[in-house]
């Protein structure tokens, strides 16, 4: 700890955003940097206290007072290896993690936690503009060849450390980009996707091998990959929608999420699309169903695509600005976020639900909303009752459907080789990280069910580790 006086002589100072006029007309990255000074100044704050809670809270157990003492010292290459020792990808939860780190932060028990994240976004962009970021070329092979099939956080995680480990590394992505949700579901102005081909460009350079528009279970069989391989990882996300089977949900207008957000994302890849099959909300009002991190990027897409009128609904209570007593920290905070895309303009509303969407000649035109209340039934569990007489009905042109995904896709690779799944549809795995077909494992949200970017980097780590394990046994 280099300035054990840092956090009492240094306040908390955020890069901050680029101004909301400017940024709203490109997908360029909203969020900026700071100058190494004062990134310094920032990394000061860190207490490195008894019992870090940061490390604590952090899915990738990330080394944070060890790193936040090397910034402060200078000693960015210091900092940088640190950070990879726990995560493959600093440079993507630097950028969209939502920090668990920072809200289990000593400080923030009655001051503001250390910019944990932004301070690692430093180091990563530091270390690869100063070049210590460089190919490691493993110098011993295993003769073990393992199939990743997905190639989103969870699977490029599991590719990079089965990598180091000397095993022979294929990653099979349906998709023309590996990235996953990152590259198609993630907007650019969350994260930049040359930020991922940088990463990419690395590891094809370190041997893993890479084979897009390959989908498993249509265009390659699993069966094949059995065959072929000494042990597979699905790594295949939880990708299918909840849906919301009302009166009109089949109206013109009424789109899942994905369906606008991997599009434009497409469309800044440079791809084109048919006038009638593009989703153009410029001029429209737009309605978003559900309060996440999905619906805050249908929120700043619509926006960058200059819709008449953003509005997104929850139906779950406002949460509370401050934690409750019931929500104290070191946990989560269950409290009202407010992102860079909703503060470029959005009316944001609570406890509606959505009764039916009503269209003409098929094309949708309003919908019918009405207000809930919550309360706890006998056995403590919570009861949504709707509000006598508060049905509205709203205009609206587009509505995105965000509210989470249920599962894996089991059509393809999951029946076609038959993976048992739990209750809920996802993966089972059982300690080893092994589902139910022999050598078979999996990783990320296909078994975790949909959750953050650094849980899955976690659970592509432990899954590799895993199959490390498998593989050397049969020696
Ligand atoms: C819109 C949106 C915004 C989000 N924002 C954030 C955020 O800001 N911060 C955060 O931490 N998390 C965020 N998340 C969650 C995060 O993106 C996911 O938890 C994470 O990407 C899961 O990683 P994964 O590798 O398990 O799965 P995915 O990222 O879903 O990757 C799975 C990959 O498998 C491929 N695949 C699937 N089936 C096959 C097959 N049969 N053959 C070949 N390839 C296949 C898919 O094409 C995909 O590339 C967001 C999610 C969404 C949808």
């Amino acid at each position: 700890m280099g300035n054990p006086k840092g956090f009492m002589e240094v306040g908390r100072k955020e890069s901050g955003y680029r101004p909301i006029s400017e940024r709203v007309d490109d997908y360029g990255e909203v969020e900026q940097t700071l100058n190494e000074g004062d990134r310094v100044l920032q990394a000061s704050r860190c207490m490195d206290c008894g019992i870090p809670f940061c490390h604590w809270a952090c899915p990738v157990g990330s080394k944070i007072p060890e790193w936040q003492d090397a910034i402060y010292k200078g000693e960015w290459k210091l900092a940088s290896d640190i950070l990879h020792s726990t995560n493959s990808f600093p440079e993507f939860t630097g950028r969209i993690c939502p920090n668990p780190c920072e809200k289990s932060c000593v400080l923030a028990i009655h001051d503001e936690a250390v910019t944990i994240r932004e301070n690692e976004a430093s180091v990563v962009e530091k270390a690869f503009a100063e070049g210590y970021i460089q190919p490691r070329i493993p110098v011993r092979r295993t003769g073990k060849k393992v199939a990743i099939i997905g190639g989103g956080p969870a699977g490029l995680s599991a590719a990079d450390r089965l990598n180091q480990m000397g095993h022979t590394v294929t990653v099979f992505e349906k998709d023309e980009a590996v990235g996953g949700l990152l590259r198609f579901g993630i907007p650019d102005f969350k994260l930049n996707k040359k930020v991922i081909d940088r990463r990419i460009d690395i590891f094809e350079k370190e041997g893993i091998i890479i084979k897009t528009n390959q989908y498993v279970g249509f265009d390659v069989k699993g069966a094949q990959l059995l065959k072929d391989f000494d042990a597979v990882v699905l790594a295949i996300g939880a990708m299918q929608p909840r849906d919301l089977p009302v009166e009109g949900r089949e109206l013109k207008g009424v789109h899942f999420a994905m369906e606008f957000l991997t599009q434009q994302n497409r469309v800044n890849r440079g791809q084109k699309f048919a006038a009638k099959d593009r989703i153009d909300v410029k001029g429209k009002n737009v309605l978003v169903i559900g309060g996440g991190d999905t619906g805050s990027d249908c929120v700043g897409t619509s926006n960058r695509q200059k819709a008449k009128s953003v509005t997104q609904i929850e139906i779950l209570p406002k949460p509370p600005v401050k934690r409750a007593d019931e929500n104290p920290w070191p946990y989560w905070p269950t409290t009202l976020k407010t992102s860079s895309s909703h503060s470029e303009g959005c009316d944001r509303q609570w406890s509606l639900s959505t009764k039916r969407f009503i269209g003409q000649g098929g094309t949708l035109k309003q919908v019918e909303l009405v207000e809930v209340e919550w309360s706890k039934d006998e056995n403590g569990g919570w009861k949504m009752n709707e509000k006598a007489g508060s049905e509205k009905i709203v205009d609206v042109d587009h509505v995105f459907l965000s509210m989470g995904f249920v599962h894996a896709i089991h059509e393809g690779i999951v029946k076609e080789i038959g993976v048992d799944t739990d209750q809920r549809g996802n993966l089972k795995i059982d300690g080893n990280y092994q589902t139910s077909v022999d050598k078979v494992f999996a990783a990320g949200d296909s078994h975790n069910g949909a959750s953050l970017v650094v849980t899955a980097i976690q659970k592509g780590k432990e899954a590799a580790i895993n199959v490390d394990n498998f593989l050397m046994e049969k020696e």
